[in-house]
């Protein structure tokens, strides 16, 4: 099995997800197939349980995972559906060998982190073997952190194993300083740090401002031990549409193939630059606000913008996105914006504001798309001022209100448990044929993925209906309400799933694209 392992080495942040997004993008074009994965060394099983400010988005996947953000990256770089073994964190490891171990599968053994930890991690890295060319791993993290120690481990004993061929590519930061210099220190500590787990890269990326000089490159090679050619630069650039392109203009493809041994395919295209180039060329130009409460981070959103970009590239229109923070809100933010979304979001804190942002939508006909808590607050809304239900809520926000539009579904009532207990991954949802929502997907059946535990209250459907508001999606099997939508307004329409999770490059979200549209008519 031939493998390559992304290591990140000097500081965090430097965009590693994206750069094993890229090269497995250019395997990809090249006509081979990847499967990535991504190891995460915190304790958690997974991200669900975190914070977004802690972590960022958690991006769901169809089989209802709850994953780190890079599988995002993965999935809109290879245009491809991942599935949960594509997710490793120490969290489900040790869960795995003590579970093991109270079974009695070691019985008479002392369980230890080496061989039985790292034979578990070896184990999960293998699930893919014989389904894809090359797996491509990315070890979370920097180089030197105690997080990732055992996984580096593992991967060096693997490298090692006779039917194994391995490629170890190592992303560090090399800092400019005021005279302009390149400094490569910090990264030749790190390339040591790493040779002395066993590990020696036989590519290395120079994460920096600007283009690695060739004095820095030739540096780096002299003092890491890898071919000058094999130094490769990771600039800063205006869009992360545009790595792939860049690693493959300093040849990075025919240095895996060669290095892996790769049989040569006939089947090279490289689609991803025309379709970059659409993401480019643009007639128009809109803003769309965003009314959310983690707005100081935008990877909390990343789904999201990136969707936006998809859609904007569909209408030859550039999104320029308005981060308003919700507990702040009034009208001089919504003022200048030519559509507004609400995201999803979870808890009381900002909620109020994010009504009204739905209400000022509503009142003047501004283009509006409402995300899974952005749905429920839609509903709720239309519930207090057309329906006039007085002080309708979502229980989840407040859970004495007289008229709880929004409630948990009765299996949610009695778990406890927070972690991977949502209602999550994609389920059908049909769609009414005379609707917006039809207009935009085409199609009778469609499936998204889902994030949350409350839904729109069936004793309530009825009173809302009345009212003018339209439930054009719904899952069949539970009867529970997935889209709603005003058909007297020209783009008013929200969904309980979120279509930012399947959007890509090549089909960008419905949704999406249907928003930018209007927005830019009425821009
Ligand atoms: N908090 C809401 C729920 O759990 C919405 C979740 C979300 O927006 N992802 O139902």
């Amino acid at each position: 099995m031939k493998y390559i392992v992304v290591t990140g080495g000097v500081l965090s942040g430097l965009g590693k997800g994206v750069t094993t997004a890229s090269i497995g993008r250019i395997l990809k074009d090249h006509g081979y197939s990847v499967i990535p994965i991504k190891i995460d060394g915190y304790v958690n099983v997974d991200p669900g349980t975190m914070n977004p400010y802690e972590h960022g988005e958690v991006f769901v996947l169809d089989d209802g995972s709850e994953t780190d953000l890079d599988l995002g990256h993965y999935e809109r770089f290879l245009n491809v559906n991942l599935t949960r073994e594509s997710n490793i964190t120490t969290g489900q490891i040790y869960k795995a060998v003590i579970e093991k171990e109270r079974r009695g599968e070691y019985l008479g053994k002392t369980v230890q982190i080496i061989p039985h930890v790292t034979d578990e991690i070896k184990c999960r890295l293998k699930v893919f073997d014989g389904k894809a060319d090359v797996v491509l791993i990315e070890v979370g993290g920097t180089i030197g952190d105690m997080e990732n120690m055992i996984f580096i481990e593992a991967l060096r004993q693997m490298s090692r194993e006779p039917n194994n061929e391995f490629m170890f590519i190592h992303l560090s930061y090399v800092p400019t300083i005021i005279s302009g210099e390149q400094k490569t220190k910090p990264t030749q500590h790190s390339v040591r740090e790493l040779q002395s787990l066993g590990i020696q890269p036989d590519v290395i990326i120079g994460r920096c401002k600007t283009k690695l000089k060739k004095r820095t490159r030739e540096k780096i090679a002299l003092f890491c031990g890898v071919k000058p050619e094999n130094v490769l630069s990771n600039p800063d650039v205006d869009d992360i549409y545009l790595l792939p392109s860049l690693f493959k203009k300093q040849n990075l493809a025919n240095i895996i193939i060669k290095k892996l041994k790769l049989r040569h395919k006939m089947t090279y295209s490289f689609k991803w630059d025309t379709l970059v180039e659409k993401l480019h060329t643009y007639d128009k130009e809109v803003i769309i606000g965003i009314v959310g409460k983690y707005t100081g981070l935008e990877d909390a959103y990343i789904s999201i913008k990136e969707a936006f970009k998809h859609a904007g590239a569909i209408n030859s229109c550039r999104v320029n996105l308005k981060w308003i923070e919700a507990e702040r809100i009034d009208e001089m933010c919504l003022g200048d914006c030519h559509g507004i979304l609400v995201p999803g979001g979870f808890g009381p804190r900002g909620a109020e504001g994010k009504i009204n942002a739905i209400k000022y939508a509503r009142e003047n006909n501004i283009p509006f798309l409402g995300i899974c808590f952005g749905f429920q607050l839609a509903v709720v809304e239309f519930a207090r001022n057309v329906c006039n239900l007085e002080n309708a809520n979502s229980t989840e926000v407040d859970p004495d209100t007289p008229h709880p539009v929004i409630d948990l579904i009765p299996e949610q009532r009695n778990i406890s448990d927070k972690g991977g207990t949502m209602r999550l991954g994609s389920y059908p949802c049909r769609l009414r044929r005379d609707s917006l929502a039809y207009k935009l997907y085409k199609k009778d059946i469609i499936y998204e993925r889902h994030r949350h535990r409350w839904e729109v209250n069936p004793k309530y459907v009825r009173v809302l209906e009345e009212n003018g508001l339209i439930f054009s999606g719904i899952y069949e099997e539970r009867n529970l309400m997935e889209i709603l939508e005003l058909p007297e307004h020209p783009y008013f329409i929200a969904s309980q799933f979120h279509p930012e999770f399947k959007s890509r490059l090549e089909s960008p979200a419905p949704l999406f694209v249907g928003l930018v549209e209007s927005a830019s008519r009425r821009a």
